[in-house]
């Protein structure tokens, strides 16, 4: 596992749901930020002391910046409150970045090969990204489910 402390600028908190806020960071020295694999997560430093992990959600081919989302916990205990209402744009905070490849994802990609994507997805196995291109059929989902047993038990 690669942990290295880092220092970064809050470019842009973006509200983008009720209780859910993004924000992106960028090294305070312009330098690419350590390279990371999908399902890989920083501990973020906050002003109130606190320490709290938040995932990386944007594209790991994306070398210039980190991207985490975070849910404001209603009953939270400092950690989430303070990502809402104490971190800013332009704030430079620290973060632990655990750029180690995750073993579920590594597991999923090796599976993915060996089953083949479906023509209604594109995928790329080296990012780690995928794009939904159209709504399959029923006849695209090869899933052992019968329909008309889930229509008859929310009918009763
Ligand atoms: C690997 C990893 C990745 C994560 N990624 C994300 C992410 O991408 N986005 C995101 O929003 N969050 C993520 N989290 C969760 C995040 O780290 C924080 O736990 C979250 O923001 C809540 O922190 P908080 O301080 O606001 O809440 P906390 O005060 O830590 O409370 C969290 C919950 O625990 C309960 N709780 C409070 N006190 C106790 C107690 N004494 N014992 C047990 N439970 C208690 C509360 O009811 C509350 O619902 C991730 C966590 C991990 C471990």
């Amino acid at each position: 596992m690669n942990v290295s402390e880092l220092r970064v600028r809050v470019v842009r908190k973006t509200t983008e749901a009720v209780d859910i806020s993004t924000f992106e960071l960028v090294n305070v020295d312009a330098r690419p930020l350590p390279a990371f694999s999908a399902g890989s997560h920083i501990d973020v430093h906050l002003p109130n002391g606190l320490t709290r992990q938040y995932s990386l959600c944007n594209d790991p081919s994306e070398g210039h910046r980190y991207l985490i989302g975070v849910l404001r916990d209603a009953a939270s205990r400092g950690g989430s409150q303070a990502m809402h209402e104490q971190v800013k744009e332009g704030d430079v905070i620290t973060v632990l970045g655990r750029t180690q490849k995750n073993p579920t994802v590594e597991h999923a990609m090796e599976e993915v090969k060996g089953r083949g994507i479906p023509e209604w997805l594109s995928f790329d196995t080296n990012t780690i990204t995928g794009r939904v291109n159209a709504m399959p059929t029923r006849e695209q989902i090869n899933l052992p489910v019968q329909e008309q047993l889930i229509v008859e038990l929310y009918s009763k």
